[in-house]
Order: C-alpha cells, then sequence, then structure tokens
C-alpha cells in the first residue's frame, strides 16, 4: 500500500502545476485519483511514461566519420571540391556500383563522367593536370574509397601507378603523348610490375626480361593481377635487361602483337577491377617507348611510395563507407524493442571502429603533408600502408557484425566493403612487405631473407 502511494506522489510530482489546474477544470480528478489508486505497478508505470513523456520522437546524432574536425583543416576551396567529389559519387556511382560487382564487370559508361570530375592525375603539374596538392589526392582517394574501392582502384591505377610512371620516370615526349590524354581519360593505363611466380620479391627478383635488338626491345614474361589491363591502351611493364640485370620500364601499346591479355575470373574481392593476366612473348617495344628515367628498381619504387601513400588514404575510405553505414544501419535496427544502438556491446563495436577510422584519418593527414614539404620517406608510406590496411580489415568486420545476417547482403553496403578490404590489405606490397620496410628503417636491419 505504502509503495503504491510512493507511485501516486511521484506521479503527481511529474506533473506540471498549471497544467493540472487546467485539466482539474474539465476532468473529474477525484474520480482519476481514485481510478489510480487501482493500477498496479506496471499500470501505474505506463501513465507515468505518458505524462512525462515530451510526445517528440527521440532525436539521434547525425552519423559523422570526421570525429577529430580533420576536414576542417582543409582551405574552402579544397573542401567544395572534396564535396563536388562526394557529390558525384553519390549520385553517379554509389546507385550501380553492387550490381558491377556482382557481375564482375566494369562499368564503362562512368569513365566520361570521371573525366568531367577533373581529379585525374591531380598532383602533377601540366599536361592538363591539376597540380594540386597530395593531401587533396588524398582526401580525393578516400572520398572514392569511401563509396566504392573498386573504382578507387581504377583511378588509382591510372591516375598513380600508370600516369606516375610516365611523370615520373617517362621522356618529355612521352609526357606530351600521353599524360594530356590520360588525364581525360581518353587513354586507359595499367602498370605491370607482379608475375605469377614473383610477387612479394620483386625487387630483385623479376624473371620479365627485356633485351637489345636491332629494332628495339624484346619483352618476354609474364604479370598477373594487372589492373585495367584487360582494356588499357597501354601498359607500363617492368623487366629486367638480361645485358645489365637492371630493371627498366616500358610503354607497351595494347596492338603489340607479342601482348596478350587474360582476364583473371573468381576474386571475392574488388571485382569490379578488371586485372589480367599479360603474357609477353617477343613482344617487340620501340626504344621511343622505353622511359629513359626508369634504369633500375629504385625507380620503380619511387612510383610505389607515392601510391602507397594513396592507397592508405584509399582504405581510410572504405573503412569510413563500412563504418557510416553501420552506424546508421544499428540507429534504425530494433531489437528487443530498441535500436540496437542502445546496447552497450553494439556501442563497444561503434566505439572501436571510430577510434581506429580517427587514428587513421590523423596518420593519413600528416602522411600527406609530409609528402607536399618533400619528406616522404618509403618507411612513411609503407607504415600508412600497413597500419590503415590492417585496421580496415578491422573496422569493415565490425561493421558486418554490427549488422547481423544483413552484414552479409551487398543491398546494405558493408558486405562489398569486408572484401574489398581484403585486396586493398594485399596490394601494392602485404602486410609483411611493408612492416619489413618499416622494420629496416627503425633498426638499420634489412630483414628481408
Ligand atoms: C586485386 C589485386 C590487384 C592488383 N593489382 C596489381 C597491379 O595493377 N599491378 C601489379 O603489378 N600488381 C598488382 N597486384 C599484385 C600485388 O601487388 C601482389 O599480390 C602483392 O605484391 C603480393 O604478391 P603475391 O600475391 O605474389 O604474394 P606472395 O609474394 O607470394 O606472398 C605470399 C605471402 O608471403 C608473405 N611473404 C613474402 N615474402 C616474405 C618475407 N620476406 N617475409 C615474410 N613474409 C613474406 C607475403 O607477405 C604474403 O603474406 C594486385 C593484387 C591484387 C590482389
Amino acid at each position: 500500500m505504502i509503495k503504491k502511494l510512493k507511485n501516486i506522489i511521484r506521479l503527481l510530482r511529474s506533473v506540471d502545476l498549471e497544467q493540472l489546474e487546467k485539466v482539474a477544470k474539465k476532468v473529474d480528478l477525484a474520480a482519476v485519483m481514485q481510478a489510480v489508486s487501482k493500477m498496479d505497478d506496471a499500470q501505474l508505470k505506463g501513465v507515468m511514461k505518458m505524462l512525462t513523456s515530451t510526445g517528440k520522437k527521440r532525436e539521434t546524432p547525425p552519423v559523422n566519420a570526421d570525429f577529430y574536425e580533420v576536414e576542417a583543416k582543409l582551405s574552402p576551396e579544397d573542401r567544395a571540391l572534396q564535396l563536388k567529389v562526394r557529390d558525384f559519387l553519390e549520385r553517379e556511382v554509389k546507385p550501380i556500383v553492387n550490381k558491377y560487382w556482382l557481375h564482375d564487370e566494369f562499368p564503362f559508361e562512368i569513365i566520361p563522367k570521371l573525366a568531367g570530375l577533373n581529379v585525374c592525375g591531380y598532383v602533377y603539374k601540366g599536361y592538363g593536370c591539376a597540380g594540386g596538392s597530395s593531401l587533396m589526392d588524398g582526401i580525393i582517394a578516400a572520398e572514392f574509397g569511401r563509396i566504392d574501392p573498386s573504382i578507387a582502384t581504377f583511378l588509382g591505377v591510372q591516375s598513380g601507378l600508370a600516369m606516375g610512371s610516365i611523370y615520373m620516370c617517362g621522356s618529355e615526349e612521352q609526357k606530351q603523348e600521353w599524360l594530356p590524354k590520360m588525364q581525360r581519360l581518353e587513354k586507359i593505363g595499367a602498370f605491370g610490375l607482379t608475375e605469377p611466380e614473383v610477387g612479394s620479391a620483386t625487387a630483385g627478383g623479376l624473371t620479365t626480361t627485356c633485351r637489345k635488338a636491332e629494332n628495339g626491345w624484346v619483352l618476354n614474361g609474364q604479370k598477373k593481377w594487372i589492373g585495367n589491363s584487360t582494356f588499357s591502351d597501354i601498359t607500363i611493364i617492368w623487366a629486367r635487361d638480361v645485358d645489365d640485370g637492371q630493371v627498366k620500364g616500358f610503354i607497351v601499346r595494347k596492338e603489340n602483337p607479342g601482348f596478350m591479355v587474360e582476364k583473371i575470373k573468381g576474386k571475392m574481392a574488388l571485382r569490379i577491377v578488371q586485372n589480367g593476366l599479360i603474357t609477353l612473348t617477343d613482344c617487340v617495344v620501340p626504344e621511343s617507348d622505353r622511359m629513359p628515367l626508369a634504369n633500375s628498381f629504385k625507380d620503380t619504387a619511387k612510383v610505389l611510395q607515392m601510391t602507397r601513400a594513396g592507397v592508405a588514404w584509399m582504405a581510410v575510405g572504405c573503412a569510413r563507407g563500412a563504418y557510416e553505414n553501420a552506424l546508421d544501419y544499428t540507429l534504425k535496427r530494433k531489437q528487443f524493442g530498441k535500436p540496437i544502438a542502445s546496447f552497450q556491446l553494439i556501442q563497444n563495436h561503434l566505439v572501436e571502429m571510430l577510434s581506429n577510422l580517427t587514428a587513421m584519418q590523423t596518420l593519413v593527414f600528416r602522411l600527406s603533408e609530409l609528402q607536399d614539404e618533400g619528406k616522404l620517406k618509403d618507411e612513411h608510406a609503407s607504415l600508412a600502408k600497413v597500419f590503415c590496411t590492417l585496421r580496415t580489415r578491422d573496422i569493415v568486420s565490425r561493421a558486418r557484425e554490427v549488422m547481423g545476417g544483413n552484414g552479409i547482403l551487398l543491398e546494405y553496403n558493408v558486405a562489398r566493403f569486408l572484401a574489398d578490404a581484403e585486396a586493398i590489405y594485399s596490394y601494392e606490397g602485404t602486410k609483411e612487405i611493408n612492416s619489413l620496410i618499416v622494420g629496416r628503417s627503425i633498426t638499420g636491419f634489412s630483414a628481408f631473407v
């Protein structure tokens, strides 16, 4: 009886007095009190909930993946470009990628639209390129990764690996011939370094050969995993010179009779990216298509240093896309009558994801500042590549986890990130190889073999 009385007092306290007076003019309060006194605890609790409720739906905070406001450091122009890229990708790419991913096909209709965005070759000076900062190049890569790591990879190969090789190692004539057309995506490039039997060990172990001949150079060997190569106009081929043992770089055109590409089928990651197995059989390349500044693997490594930084940014985008989709899902999905975002164990996953994402974002920001200051070293790029791709694997796996069964359905926009993170983790140097680069730098001991 005392407990009931206490509850009635609590109930009355919770009611606004002015409102009570207004209500008393219209309602027989004595009868109400009598009815209330007959209620059990559960019924009383319900009435209290009704009386104290504001009637408004609970507002959840907006999904915000820039927790430390890193983007606030961008200039207004750069921020505007970032939002332009984001808007383009949301409108043009997001609606089509699941279908293409499922069918293991490339959306060729996107190429002219991408050209209109004018971000290809963003960092290079001249040749129709924007001459922008590495920081913005990274921001753009992350925006692409946030919507689709495959399209991000397509652009990374074109803009970074292929154009970067020509920009850093090509002659002035080669730059004039290829870079403006590649910037406009009228010509597509690929980058052939990895071989079927030589992946991590390319620095000292390339088996594809080049031999000087009267009519130019003769290339023989195979290249595996080469992104864009099934439809590219040119492929940068790295081969070992049989005479001096050094690695040299060539621009090989698709119409060359000694050049053959087979599509690699059955991938479970980055399915939109068209990877090829290239066979070079007495492939004759004129001297004018040999890149004069590609004379040892050190020159190849310069290109890789730049693109590895880009892969780290792309991983940030991939992780961000998964985190944003997962957080949004947990706010909407209800179990046990409540949004799953209100459960402690789900919040733990969300916070782990955000912690890693925030660490990655701040790390790549500084990485690009170093790059823009001309201070970037191989070990800086490798550390970022290792950390970001490793953490991304953790983030996408938690994103999938908090979504239960729907986490493995493409239409919920996390499954693709989960799969694609696996490829990003392995390409442009595995975790082990990039760790060995950092390890050599901090200890002075090379532990490669
Ligand atoms: C989707 C995709 C796209 C790609 N695109 C391109 C492209 O466009 N152009 C291109 O040239 N290449 C491309 N690659 C190739 C990619 O760079 C290689 O897959 C990568 O370098 C690893 O080589 P591998 O697969 O032969 O593995 P392996 O070298 O056989 O390595 C297997 C395992 O052994 C480990 N390992 C090797 N050596 C050591 C060591 N010394 N110490 C410790 N562990 C070691 C590796 O870390 C790895 O875990 C692509 C790959 C993928 C999956």
